[in-house]
């Protein structure tokens, strides 16, 4: 029995890459009695004696998996963001990097389009890196336009799974194309572009970049948080969660309870306002939402 791993579903057949080679397989009969459907991302035993009709045997125990794009076992969320065109968001940064913690998954933040901005705008740019690194999150300032700057890409992609998340037009698409000029995704076309298909059937690729492997449709459309607890929210800010043993009750939610230890950080300037500020927004948002039935 080979081993690989699922890197494109298409129709009932998934395409196993098992060192060099790509075999394409059908699932087992049993796996649809079961409710188990194999996912791209996913480690399988497969009989691979002939490469066009392989079948998938087992598969091996997911350590997660997205919903959207469907991908098991990943390993890290880029989240993409232009510096300007459309401006970078803050508010909307927060709202991808909870949902990715949320999943207990690896952000990388990557901001694209430094080739557009001025000093000044720089500066503003430099500030939030800052910030966003001292919670302790990666973040690279990028342009598709620079050769270096994707080179240097490989030292956050190599050997990892990652899918892509960010909003329109904030160069999801070119990214993965300079990564990897064969995939000729299209770009800028806001009917065409990545996560924007007009065809529902759309299917998930993993597709190498950087030396890794990324999956070519962007995850975490939806930022409602419809699946986050207010108890779960701080723990998708590291520095308010880290924070949180020190409050004097417990189950403090860093609002209006006294002796906060997190209020008093960012009083302090440990905690960044801004985050903070996002993290009672988010909260409230949770809170007033209708329960669902
Ligand atoms: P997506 O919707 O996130 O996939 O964004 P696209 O990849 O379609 O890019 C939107 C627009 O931004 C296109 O016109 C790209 O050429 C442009 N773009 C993307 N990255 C950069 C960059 O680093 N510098 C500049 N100047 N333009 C970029
Ligand atoms: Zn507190």
């Amino acid at each position: 029995m080979a081993e690989g791993r699922i890197t494109k579903a298409v129709s009932g057949f998934y395409y196993v890459q098992s060192g060099d080679n790509v075999f394409q397989c059908r699932g087992r009969g049993v796996f649809r009695k079961q409710n188990i459907t194999p996912l791209v991302g996913d480690f399988v035993e497969f009989d691979g004696d002939n490469p066009e009709e392989g079948y998938i045997r087992s598969i091996k125990p997911r350590e997660n998996q997205l919903i959207r794009p469907p991908v098991a076992n990943v390993d890290q969320a880029i989240i993409v963001s232009s510096a300007a065109m459309p401006d970078f968001n803050p508010l909307l940064m927060d709202r991808f990097l909870v949902m990715i913690e949320s999943k207990d998954i690896e952000p990388i933040i990557f901001i694209t389009k430094s080739d557009l901005i001025n000093q000044t705008e720089l500066k503003s740019i430099i500030r939030y890196q800052t910030l966003y690194e001292q919670i302790g999150y990666k973040i690279k300032l990028i342009s598709v336009r620079q050769p270096k700057d994707l080179e240097g890409l490989s030292h956050y992609l190599s050997d990892q799974v990652s899918v892509i998340a960010g909003q329109s037009g904030v160069g999801k698409s070119s990214l993965l194309n300079g990564l990897n000029p064969s995939l000729q995704l299209k770009t800028d076309d806001i009917s065409t572009s990545l996560g924007r298909g007009k065809h529902t059937t759309r299917h998930v690729e993993l597709v190498e970049a950087g030396g890794g492997l990324v999956a070519d449709t962007p995850g975490f459309s939806t930022l409602d948080f419809q699946d986050i607890t207010a108890d779960e929210l701080a723990d998708c800010f590291p520095e308010i969660s880290e924070r949180q043993g020190d409050c004097k009750f417990r189950g403090c939610f860093h609002n209006k309870e006294p002796k906060c230890a997190v209020k008093q950080a960012v009083e302090e300037g440990e905690v960044a306002k801004i985050r903070y500020e996002h993290y009672l927004r988010f909260l409230d948002e949770i809170n007033s939402r209708k329960p669902r039935y």
